[in-house]
């Protein structure tokens, strides 16, 4: 099963990726942590991508697609991927469905985590302080509201037309927008 967690910044994506993990046999695949993971680690590949992060802009598609080709042979392993924060353009969109066509495998269902732009700045505003990210602030997280609605967003069509869609409202506590994704992975048959 491999599974995509669709949705704007601090969407909970992340959230629910882990929870899912914990109860099945699957990896999260997370660019963001990936990226983050080699600043960390001074790599030229995190001194390349820093300032990029920072200001909540996207990084090049060949940097995630390479990454997330990387770890897919351990996906297959484990019994599938949870892809949180990537595709986030149609290119990327276009070359993970390559790369898993090349390797005999699809993408079963992308759950959009549907969140109202509005709410949703609100809901984090008292949380930048306290994250420790450094693109966790009101300037970035505009570049990144943005860079999804004009880059991201239009990947919806491109599942839908798949028959991929399901949509969960992502609004509400942990719990309820965990409850609403089981129910859409039990819909589909998981
Ligand atoms: P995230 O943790 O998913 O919110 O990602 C944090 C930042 O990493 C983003 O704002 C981008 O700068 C970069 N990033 C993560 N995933 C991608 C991706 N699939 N494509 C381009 N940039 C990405």
């Amino acid at each position: 099963m491999n599974l995509i967690l669709f949705g704007p910044p601090a969407a909970g994506k992340g959230t629910q990726a882990k929870r899912l993990v914990d109860g099945r046999n699957m990896v999260q695949l997370s660019t963001g942590d990936m990226l983050r993971a080699a600043i960390a680690s001074g790599s030229e590949l995190g001194q390349r991508v820093s300032g990029i992060m920072q200001r909540g802009e996207l990084v090049s598609d060949g940097i995630v697609i390479e990454l997330i080709e990387a770890r897919l042979p351990d996906a297959e392993a484990a019994g599938g991927a949870i892809f949180d924060g990537f595709p986030r353009t149609l290119a990327q969109a276009e070359a993970l469905d390559a790369m898993l066509a090349g390797r005999g495998r699809k993408i079963d269902l992308v759950i959009r985590l549907k969140v109202d732009d509005a709410a949703l700045k609100s809901r984090i505003a008292g949380r930048f302080a306290e994250s420790g990210r450094p693109d966790d602030n009101p300037e970035s997280f505009v570049v990144r509201l943005n860079a999804y609605n004009e880059q991201t967003a239009p990947l919806l069509p491109y599942y839908a037309a798949q028959g991929k869609l399901v949509e969960v409202d992502g609004m509400g506590t942990v719990e309820a927008v965990a409850a609403g994704i089981d129910a859409a992975l039990a819909a589909s048959g998981d």
